[in-house]
């Protein structure tokens, strides 16, 4: 009730600001190893650490990952991107400013098709994609503060939405497809925990049809489970100050997990309080017509298209194309199975459900990526291959399965080393069975008149020779069939 009643009063707008951690060797100005969990201030030099005297020079790598994500967000890319200096003073940025761009990012005036949860998409328009460098970090033990510098200086994209978000559910679906996008470029781990992609988020809301209302900003938002608690939380707290009369305060709130509150951390300041200026150190960046081409050519195919490829092209359902797709090292992994035998219509269902099945039990057990796991695609397609063709069951196939997991063997070694494989087939049996009741005529006679328990002399014969994998129940039906008819035969 009172929930539909604040629906209809009120509109939300929630943006938000992405930043994600790039891939690279080195840092976005300096040659210092970028990379997650150093003995603190080992990976440092004059240039990050803020000496006088030194110049920044810009990494390539970091520049053209960039331009990818800028790209798979449909931005119009700037003819020059400018660097410049954010100038405020915190004691884990040693220079006293940071290197970001303002003016000219490389891109702006995108959008990303979000995926709602009725199926439908709607188009959440991209203000900017700017890249910058990271601050470090301080610790704080006991009564005491330490800096680690190794972080300063490493590149960080950031990525600005319009306010086009309106519910925290939104938001929280934005981030999870974001991350899987950027996963999908290569150009982040997104591992949210370790701070590789990490989310600012603004909100208002105001009387349907007068605009945005005044915003506050939500920090320490960790995890996409927390930006949906934390807007939840303030969009209830606006409400409820608005209707009593009172103004909302721009100002940054901290998300408190632990109490599920937001509380004020500082109001917040304009962008004129950063004073920004070109950075004097680094010229104007002019992309060439055919490095963004490279780049352009080079962009992988992104997430929601390749699911609904996969739908298409391999008729299989939507909940399993959503799954294969939720990362693209499970996607690559399916299509080189699939087209190991193009020929077989079916395949690509079967291995859709090992998969999502199987296959992701045994990856959800262990922790593993498929990547890192010892299964390959030509390993599964060899399994499925022998459930095929009848040489294993499905039931084997699984223990096979299982097995290629823990031994790193190939599925056709275990079978053959573990006698697993169902053994000659009936003709072949047959065979066995004539030979053996042949060269015995005068136990066969015995059991034909009557002395039936004979024939476990046959069975142990047969058994034998086909190593005890022929199923008893077929050699006794068979053992049956040549001794009744035996003499006729001969
Ligand atoms: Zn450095």
């Amino acid at each position: 009730m009172k929930n539909s009643k604040t629906k209809a009063k009120y509109q939300t707008f929630i943006g938000l600001e992405v930043h994600i951690h790039l891939i690279t060797e080195s840092k976005v100005f300096c040659g210092c190893r970028n990379v997650f969990g150093s003995e603190p201030n080992t990976n440092v030099c004059p240039v990050c650490m803020g000496y006088p005297g030194v110049l920044p020079s810009l990494n390539e790598e970091a520049v053209k990952k960039a331009y990818q994500v800028a790209m798979a967000l449909n931005c119009h890319l700037n003819e020059k991107a400018v660097f410049e200096r954010k100038n405020y003073f915190y004691p884990d940025m040693p220079k006293n400013y940071q290197i970001s761009q303002f003016e000219f990012p490389f891109g702006v005036d995108g959008y990303f098709d979000l995926e709602l949860a009725d199926g439908s998409t709607r188009k959440i328009r991209i203000h900017d994609v700017h890249l910058e460098e990271d601050a470090g970090k301080m610790i704080h033990e006991g009564s005491q503060s330490k800096l680690d510098y190794n972080r300063a200086g490493t590149p960080l994209l950031e990525i600005v939405t319009e306010p086009d978000l309106v519910t925290g559910e939104e938001a929280e679906a934005f981030v999870q497809q974001f991350r899987q996008m950027v996963r999908y470029l290569g150009v982040t781990d997104g591992n949210m925990e370790e701070g590789s992609l990490r989310c600012d988020a603004n909100v208002s809301i105001n009387e349907f049809g007068k605009g945005l209302g005044t915003k506050t900003e939500c920090k320490n938002l960790n995890s996409s489970r927390f930006i949906k608690k934390a807007l939840e939380y303030e969009i209830k707290r606006h409400t409820k100050v608005i209707n009593s009369g009172d103004t909302i305060i721009q100002e940054t709130r901290l998300w408190d997990e632990s109490s599920s509150k937001t509380s004020s951390m500082r109001t917040k300041e304009s962008s004129n309080d950063y004073r920004y200026f070109p950075e004097p150190d680094l010229p104007p960046y002019w992309p060439e017509t055919k490095f963004l081409a490279d780049i352009k050519e080079s962009l992988v195919e992104l997430p929601g298209i390749r699911k609904n490829r996969f739908i298409d092209e391999y008729g299989i359902n939507q909940q399993q194309a959503l799954f294969l797709t939720s990362e693209k090292s499970m996607a690559d992994f399916f299509e080189t199975v699939v087209e190991g035998d193009i020929e077989d219509k079916s395949l690509p269902g079967t291995v859709a459900s090992w998969l999502s099945g199987n296959v992701q039990k045994i990856l959800n057990n262990s922790g593993q990526g498929i990547e890192e796991s010892s299964l390959s695609p030509r390993r599964l397609l060899s399994i499925l291959n022998m459930i095929k063709k009848d040489k294993i069951s499905t039931g084997i196939g699984k223990k096979v399965l299982g097995l290629v997991f823990e031994a790193d063997k190939d599925p056709e070694d275990i079978v053959k080393n573990m006698g697993l494989d169902e053994g000659p087939d009936e003709s072949e049996i047959f065979r066995i069975v004539s030979d053996i009741v042949d060269a015995n005529p005068k136990v066969a006679e015995a059991i034909r008149d009557g002395a039936d328990k004979q024939i476990g002399f046959f069975m142990g014969q047969v058994m034998k020779a086909t190593s005890g994998k022929a199923n008893p129940g077929k050699i006794q039906k068979l053992l049956r069939e040549k001794i009744l008819t035996g003499p006729e035969k001969n």
